[in-house]
């Protein structure tokens, strides 16, 4: 019999991808540069060049098995170990090759962690607006997707409602900070509150409700300091890609860090793994391990989009349009002028204007602008975003 669930996954693709498919066609009707497609996260910095020169030293060095072949299925050991002592030294830590395990994205990352972490019938917190996909991702471990709204219009951590939702059957909490779609930036004070409400809820609990830390903007940040989450709760998951980063998106690279310090550490970490061959998504691309022991390091360069970022706030304050200033990640959470987000995002479509409406975040009102798109883009947009504004005010 087929799975009807998966089907209704299948069959109804997320919006994100379905406004991107709908710029797609568009741009061939008219002409790429008369579309303003903000849906996608897809970064429109180039890769570093020290991934071109890693990619280079592979192909001219490597034998035919070590370019192509399987590597283990945690990852290569001098990937993970890049990983661990990188974080060890920018976080003051100790860890090592054996608390990370490497990833097909992100979504693997995550993918992986829930299902190690939770039973069918559990439930996982995540707070709204919040990346579609989480819900996806926790209803196919057969858990409840319990949706916590953010601090109203500031988009904070909203600590005491996440305190509220908690119930005997909460597994995890997922956070994501820089936060796609708001461009918010946990502040420290926020996530040791919020270690406190679980540290509290944990002494009656004969396990403790894990943090999932999803962190692929963690670079990308725009002044603020991007606070390390094991260092105030320490059963804490992170999930990292490289997709954002090092602008690698379709390379599918990244990694899940158990810390030591993690409750029952060793036994989640061997559930990650079991995870991963459960669903099939044991040994990351070898090439692209590759890149991560190499570049490691490399800084993003953010400059790009801390350009765009300012260029189209300016505009849209000077319209009249009212945002969440992000400090992070590289998105702009504008309130719809509309109460149906939806509506909003049609009418801005007659403008070529695609934005992301709310509701596919779990909130209504507002609608995220992708900025990772090239300044031109924005600069040409910026006309149709006055006629948009022109046209709500009659
Ligand atoms: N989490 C968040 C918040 C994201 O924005 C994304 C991608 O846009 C992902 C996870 C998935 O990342 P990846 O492409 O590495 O699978």
């Amino acid at each position: 019999m087929m799975n009807e669930a998966m089907y209704a996954y299948g069959a109804a693709s997320s919006k994100i991808r379905e406004i991107f498919t709908y710029a797609c066609e568009r741009k061939a009707q008219i002409g790429a540069e008369n579309v303003f497609d903000f849906s996608l996260g897809n970064p429109s910095i180039p890769a570093p060049a020290a991934v071109r020169a890693s990619i280079e030293r592979s192909l001219a060095e490597l034998s035919p098995e070590e370019l192509h072949g399987y590597t283990p299925a945690s990852g290569l050991p001098q990937a993970r170990t890049a990983v661990a002592e990188s974080l060890s030294r920018r976080f003051n830590s100790a860890y090592s090759a054996n608390d990370v395990f490497m990833t097909v994205g992100a979504a693997a990352s995550i993918s992986c962690t829930l299902h190690a972490l939770t039973t069918p019938g559990d439930e996982v917190i995540v707070v709204s607006p919040y990346f579609p996909e989480y819900k996806v991702w926790i209803e196919a471990c057969g858990c409840t997707c319990v949706e916590v709204p953010a601090e109203a219009n500031t988009f904070a951590l909203p600590v005491r409602a996440i305190a509220e939702a908690l119930t005997s059957r909460t597994a995890a909490v997922i956070i994501n900070s820089p936060n796609n779609p708001t461009g918010v930036v946990y502040a420290s004070q926020e996530l040791k509150a919020l270690a406190q409400r679980l540290n509290e809820a944990n002494a009656s609990r004969s396990q403790p409700v894990f943090l999932i830390s999803d962190e692929p903007y963690r670079e990308i940040s725009y002044g603020a300091n991007v606070p390390w989450v094991p260092g105030a709760y320490p059963n804490t998951v992170v999930c990292y890609s490289y997709s954002k980063s090092l602008s690698l998106p379709g390379e599918r690279v990244g990694w899940v860090l158990v810390p030591p310090a993690c409750f029952e550490a060793p036994r989640v970490m061997a559930a990650v793994a079991g995870s991963a061959r459960a669903l099939g998504f044991v040994c990351a691309p070898s090439l692209f391990q590759r890149v991560v022991a190499d570049c490691v390091d490399v800084p993003t360069d953010v400059a790009a989009y801390a350009r765009n970022r300012e260029v189209l706030t300016r505009a849209l304050r000077s319209m009249g349009y009212e945002f969440v200033e992000p400090q992070g990640a590289f998105y702009l959470w504008v309130r719809a002028l509309d109460p149906d987000a939806e509506a909003f995002c049609e009418r801005a479509r007659t403008y070529e204007l695609l934005p992301v409406p709310s509701n596919s975040f779990g909130c209504a009102g507002w609608v995220r602008v992708g900025y990772c798109v090239s300044l031109e883009t924005i600069e040409r947009s910026l006309p149709a975003w006055q006629a948009l504004m022109n046209d709500y005010r009659g």
